[in-house]
């Protein structure tokens, strides 16, 4: 089954909506989350940008997490250089996390600040990994491209492909014992081809020798809290994999 898109949810939402009142229902509860979600400005379509490759080569093999920062913030080797605040290479745990988050590019608050996930979504990430029993600064949370790209679309195919060498240096320094890919795009950036999240879920990948489990992107999760049990299912399946129980609730 496809992935449902932004206007079919809406569509779908108000049909439902319809509905209701034709049963005489005249007051539903929403989560303000959700509205909130509803009412922001949709980002101006823009078309995708031009590859603009300035030939400055990655180098083969970085000594520490510190020097492939260095070695982003200067990057131009995709047309996403051209419109981005900040760069954002990623942060946390470096040193044999049990997690390392891979999320498919930053936001605007992420553009902004230089650091990933720190937005609404961001927000969502921290519960999920505190429902797991970490501390943020335990895991590891990158992106497969290190800059925003303009109007929060989605990466191009080509565009992850120049930016995932920075991403695979990363993952041969932090040695994560698995990694969870957030998202369709996410994922069809570490395996290199199209990828329907809500088929691939739950069902354990292998990225460089490393167990991955897809999972969905909070932003989706934020847009239907109704797939949040799913992606639960998927990160209590992490943590079975990784010889631990979520903590019980607070
Ligand atoms: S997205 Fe990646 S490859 Fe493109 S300019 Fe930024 S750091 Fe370089």
């Amino acid at each position: 089954m496809a992935e449902p898109t932004f206007e079919g949810l809406i569509e779908g939402l108000e049909q439902y909506l319809e509905a209701l009142r034709d049963q005489g229902v005249q007051r539903v509860e929403v989560d303000r989350a959700v509205l909130e979600e509803l009412a922001r400005e949709p980002e101006p379509e823009v078309e995708p940008a031009m590859l603009v490759v300035e030939a400055a080569p990655i180098p083969a093999a970085f000594t520490t997490l510190d020097a492939i920062a260095a070695h982003i913030a200067q990057c131009r080797n995709c047309g996403l250089c051209q419109e981005r605040t900040r760069t954002v290479p990623g942060e946390g745990n470096g040193d044999g996390p049990d997690i390392l988050f891979v999320g498919e590019g930053p936001g605007a608050d992420e553009d902004a600040q230089g650091r990933p996930f720190v937005g609404k979504a961001g927000k969502l990430l921290d519960k999920m990994i505190d429902a797991m029993g970490y501390r943020r600064e335990e895991v590891f949370i990158a992106n497969v491209v290190k800059c925003r790209p303009p109007g929060n679309r989605k990466p191009l195919r080509e565009e992850m492909e120049l930016c995932l060498p920075y991403l695979r240096q990363q993952i041969r320094l932090i040695r994560p014992k698995v990694i969870v890919g957030l998202g369709g795009t996410a994922m069809e950036g570490l395996l290199g081809q199209p990828v329907s999240i809500t088929r691939m879920r739950g069902i354990w990948q292998e990225y460089a020798g490393i167990r991955l489990m897809p999972t969905f992107h909070p932003s989706y999760l934020l847009r239907d809290p109704s797939k949040k049990k799913e992606a639960w299912l998927d990160l209590q399946a992490v943590l079975a994999e990784l010889g631990r129980e979520p903590p019980a609730r607070k």
